[in-house]
């Protein structure tokens, strides 16, 4: 069960005439697995840009009465984790700067890697820059050009651009970014694509014009009927205004190294959302699959840890032949991470969301399939749970690699001294989860998973190999427990 944060959700529409407040709620709304703290959206009406944000759930943020205040013909929207920055409203997004008489809005998924050094460059002092989206608009904000009433919106619109070209060669990390200003909505991926970021399309009908659209994922296209037209490419900036859609290239081509999160594919995304040209399901489908051939189990009755260990679990009963079954039922209401201060408040958490279905568990050997470990304080309390339950044998089974290394590149993750298969071996693994047998896919298992040849990934988390300079050091030389040799850039 994971227990990471996840990154961020972005959204952006183009479409004059129709409620762009009301498709971007139905977009983060699609997104909000990706965030859970805050929420919000920034609406232009080619006049005045108009942001609205807070803590919250999307519809705790929004409601009818506030979205129809809400006109223009473009808008974008975030729903946030706070992953880099506190978790107030200060840093809720989008992120506005007025310059003279324009101004833009910008929202971000990821994490900047290089924050003090372009802190340094913005005359910010490093301790002090609460959040790198800030970080990234101050720095757009200052090569933006300052008021120049004579100028026209468009010319002033171009110098969104302009900035953007000017500043983005200088931000490295993980950056899917969304921006609007009085004339456009822009989007950029960052050169290794870390982040998901796809492009759809609004038909034109009787009423409307067509539209465009930008989102983090497939089914925030879906949701507002748009026709997903492709992933943006790592390194990519696309344009879309009143004339026409662009696609211009801001990075040096040497540093485009597509690295898409691995862990986009095992429990970030929807499995509804396509990735790499896949949907998700079936990679993780095929993931239980291939896990069940690893290492065979005489068992019962395989389950899947609601949500995200639920596809994995049924592959797994393809693959094995052994019944698949609802072992665990979640509460709908609960968000899909309990947010709970202390190890023991979280563990707590697990009890308030999941609960045993006693007919189906009792006296039975169970293979259990679930996404990840991270800290395996909520796997152990589920263990727990079920051996209450009455489980014969708990065979657990991990639809990826051992987590070992943390992520600074947009997931909130532990330090490296809290993430269990950093500290203990395999057998204290399984002793300290208490269960009778314990496998994790294997890294070339979860990349034919997801099918995607040729395709780059980040495993950094799995391999302790990072793409891309880390801001604080990582254990290189360390060998982990259950012998993966770590790899990685040196920070
Ligand atoms: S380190 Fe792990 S979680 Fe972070 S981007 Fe890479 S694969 Fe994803």
């Amino acid at each position: 069960m994971m227990e990471a944060k996840e990154a961020c959700g972005v959204f952006g529409v183009y479409a004059p005439g129709r409620s762009v407040a009301h498709l971007t709620f139905d977009g983060l709304f699609a997104l909000q697995h990706r965030g859970q703290e805050a929420a919000g959206m920034a609406v232009s009406d080619g006049e005045a840009i108009t942001v609205m944000k807070d803590m919250g759930l999307v519809t705790t943020v929004f409601d009818e009465r506030k979205l129809s205040g809400l006109r223009g013909d473009m808008a974008i929207g975030h729903t946030r984790y706070s992953t880099a920055g506190k978790s107030d409203w200060m840093n809720a997004q989008p992120v506005f700067r007025g310059v003279g008489r324009a101004g833009f809005a910008l929202a971000h998924n990821g994490n900047l890697t290089n924050t003090d050094a372009l802190a340094e460059t913005a005359g910010m002092l490093p301790g002090l820059v609460d959040s790198d989206s800030d970080l990234v608009a101050e720095l757009l904000g200052q090569v933006f050009p300052p008021d120049a009433p004579e100028r026209t919106r468009e010319e002033l619109a171009e110098d969104l651009e302009t900035a953007l070209t000017a500043v983005l060669p200088s931000v490295e990390g993980a950056f899917s970014f969304v921006l609007l200003d009085a004339e456009r909505l822009i989007g950029v991926r960052d050169p290794n694509g870390f982040r998901p970021l796809c492009l759809g399309w609004l038909e034109p009908t009787d009423k409307f014009e067509e539209g465009w659209v930008l989102a983090s994922e497939s089914p925030a296209l879906d949701v507002i009927g748009a026709t997903f037209i492709r992933e943006l490419e790592p390194g990519e900036m696309v344009i879309i205004d009143g004339k026409e859609v662009r696609s211009e290239r801001p990075f040096p081509i040497e540093r485009i190294n597509p690295k898409l999160c691995i862990f986009e594919f095992v429990y970030f995304a929807r499995p509804d959302s396509i990735l790499y040209g896949n949907e998700v399901h079936g990679a993780r489908r095929r993931m239980g699959q291939l896990l069940a051939a690893q290492k065979p189990v005489d068992a019962d009755l395989v389950m899947g840890i609601p949500d995200s260990g639920v596809p994995a679990a049924e592959g797994y009963a393809l693959g094995s032949g052994i019944p698949y079954g609802q072992g665990l039922v979640k509460n709908r209401y609960i968000g899909r991470t309990f947010i709970a201060p202390t190890q023991l408040e979280r563990a707590d958490g697990v009890r308030r969301k999941l609960n045993p279905l006693r007919d189906n568990i009792a006296g039975k050997r169970l293979i259990v399939v679930d996404d990840s470990i991270v800290r395996g304080t909520t796997t152990r309390a589920m263990v727990i749970m079920l051996r209450e339950a009455g489980a014969r044998e708990v065979h657990l089974r991990i639809s990826s690699p051992p987590f070992q290394w943390p992520c600074y590149y947009g997931i909130d993750t532990p330090d490296k001294g809290e993430l269990l298969a950093s500290i203990k071996t395999l057998d204290e693994i399984v002793e300290f989860l208490d269960v009778d047998s314990l496998e994790y896919l294997t890294i070339q298992n979860l990349k034919t998973a997801i099918d995607a040849p040729g395709a780059g990934f980040c495993d950094a988390c799995l391999t302790g190999t990072y793409p891309v300079p880390v801001p604080v050091p990582v254990e290189l030389s360390a060998r982990s427990p259950l012998g993966a040799v770590a790899a990685g850039t040196p920070a």
